[in-house]
Parts: C-alpha cells; sequence; structure tokens
C-alpha cells in the first residue's frame, strides 16, 4: 500500500547545491492536468504522507491551491514543503494564502549544510544562510506553531562540520537530521571515504550524546551511526510504500534510480532494479535504513 508520495513540481532553482542535479535536467513543470489526474488516483486514497519539492516549490505557480488540493484529497496525510527559503517574502505570502487547516497539517524542510560560509558554499549561493536564517525566525515569529525541520546532506566536503551545524540548527530553533548523499554525474569527489566517515560519526555521536534518548533527533541521528556502521538495512518500500513523481508527470523508482518508470496513469507498473536489490545503489542505499529521513 502506497503511504508516502513525493512530488517534485519542477526543476528551476536559484541555488545551485554541489550534491544536486536539478538544474541539469531541463524547465519542466508539473501540469496542473496531470496534479488533478494525481490527486484522483485510487492507488493514493490511503496516503498519510504527500511532500512537495522541485527544485524550488516556492517558484512553482499556484503552489498554495496545489498544496490545499492535497489536504482535500488526501485527508489523513501529513503534508511537507521541501524549500531552500532563499525568499522570505514569498514564503511568508505562501502560509499566509493557506486556510489554517491545511497550516496545522504542513510541515516545512529545509536544508543546512554546515556553518554559515559553508552552507553558502554547498548550496551554490551567497547569503543562502542568512536568507534561511530569516525566513525561519519570520515564519515562526508568525505562525509560531508552525513544525520545521532541517536535513543535513553529509558529503567529503561538510562531514566533519556536521556537529557545528546541528549546533547552529539548534540555535535557529529547529531540530537537524543527517541524511547522505544521492550520487549523481556531478557529485564525483563528494562521496563520504573513510577519514570523512569517521568525522561524521564523532560528530553524530556527540550531537547524539546532548539528546533526550528517546526523542525522534536522537532516533536519527542513531539511524545515521547505524548506516554509516553497515547496517541494518530494512525492507526497499520504493513503489511499495513509497512513490515519486517527476517534474515532467512520471513515477519513478527512487531517488537512486530515476531511469526505473512508469507512467502516471500506472503506479503499480513500477519495478525495483533487473538485479533486484543488489544493485551498487542498493547495498549502500541509506533510505533502507532511515524511512522518511527524505524529509
Ligand atoms: S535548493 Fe534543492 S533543488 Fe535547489 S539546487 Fe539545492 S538541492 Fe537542488
Ligand atoms: S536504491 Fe534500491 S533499496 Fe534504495 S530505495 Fe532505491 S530500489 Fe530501494
Amino acid at each position: 500500500m502506497i503511504r508516502d508520495l513525493h512530488i517534485e513540481l519542477l526543476h528551476s532553482c536559484p541555488l545551485a547545491c554541489l550534491a544536486c542535479d536539478h538544474r541539469t535536467l531541463g524547465a519542466a513543470r508539473l501540469k496542473p492536468a496531470a496534479v488533478s489526474a494525481l490527486y484522483a488516483l485510487p492507488e493514493l486514497k490511503g496516503l498519510e504522507l504527500v511532500s512537495f519539492s522541485g527544485g524550488e516549490p516556492l517558484l512553482y505557480p499556484g503552489l498554495g491551491a496545489v498544496i490545499a488540493g492535497a489536504a482535500a484529497a488526501f485527508p489523513r496525510a501529513a503534508l511537507v514543503l521541501l524549500s531552500s527559503l532563499y525568499d522570505t517574502k514569498k514564503a511568508l505570502r505562501l502560509l499566509r494564502r493557506l486556510p489554517p487547516p491545511v497550516l496545522r497539517r504542513l510541515h516545512l524542510g529545509s536544508s543546512l549544510d554546515g556553518p554559515a560560509g559553508l552552507h553558502d558554499e554547498m548550496r551554490g549561493r551567497p547569503g543562502a544562510f542568512a536568507a534561511l536564517k530569516a525566513s525561519l525566525a519570520a515564519l515562526r515569529a508568525e505562525f509560531p506553531g508552525l513544525s520545521a525541520g532541517l536535513t543535513f546532506t553529509a558529503t567529503r566536503r561538510n562531514a566533519a562540520s556536521f556537529y557545528e551545524a546541528w549546533t547552529g540548527g539548534r540555535l535557529l530553533g529547529v531540530p537537524l537530521a543527517p541524511q547522505f548523499l544521492v550520487a549523481n554525474a556531478g557529485t564525483a569527489g563528494l562521496e563520504l571515504d573513510a577519514a570523512a566517515g569517521r568525522a561524521l560519526a564523532a560528530g553524530l555521536r556527540r550531537a547524539a550524546g546532548e539528546c533526550a534518548p528517546a526523542s525522534r533527533e536522537a532516533a536519527n541521528l542513531r539511524q545515521a551511526l547505524d548506516f554509516l556502521a553497515g547496517g541494518p538495512a530494512g525492507a526497499c518500500g520504493a513503489g511499495a510504500s513509497f512513490l515519486m513523481l517527476s517534474p515532467e508527470g512520471e513515477f519513478y523508482l527512487c531517488p537512486f534510480h530515476k531511469d526505473i518508470k512508469a507512467p502516471l496513469s500506472a503506479p503499480g507498473a513500477l519495478r525495483p532494479p533487473a538485479a533486484g536489490h543488489r544493485s551498487r545503489h542498493c547495498a549502500d542505499c541509506f533510505l533502507r535504513c532511515a524511512k522518511r529521513q527524505m524529509i
């Protein structure tokens, strides 16, 4: 049964993150007719989570209506918006437009990849950290109950700065969870090597030591430590418990297998890689260890 749906609305983004390939994928944008068809699919009626990302979803025309439409179509689903928060005014305008019942179901996710200078370098845009900080402050001042979280994508470049980023998240009043790189044509040299893995593990352990042991935050940190240590791996939910939709309006299997696709009308046609879950990507797949770490 499909529980999670991850919708990429468009490829465009004003940032140029080192680990991201959206800017190489063209100018496609999910068509309104595709959104309507998606929301009507019987396979999705039991959704528990719908996420909206891109590219940068704040650039998608009619984003508020798209989120409100998902709230109506999937009444049991949590709603997740993943944005770099590069533009405080746009983010505020969006949230002001959402009806309060929809806003109460919304979780806002963004990324923090290091302290200010390193974050800007990782995100490919000077001022990215300042914009994130300003947006979080403004959003939380106007919407104090808003659920928000940050993710840190660990690479060779920033692994040693995890703890600093984690404390930075605390200063911003938003929890930060680690996640791992999805390799693409532009990420050579960013993969964790042994030294970076050790540095990351040290930061994760230090942060975990400062969390309440039973907290979700501590569980995320322990999951990342388990993954670095080689397991345990859970079952793969690609095409079975979660679906991903591209701006072109096609389902694809998972962030590692964007080439395995199914048409919008037939999400059940997605199949795991021919080699089963033994491909290089599947062997290294953090999604099997970290359910919902994508958000
Ligand atoms: S903010 Fe997101 S979509 Fe934009 S470049 Fe970075 S990772 Fe890619
Ligand atoms: S890489 Fe393999 S194990 Fe991971 S989500 Fe994709 S298909 Fe599943």
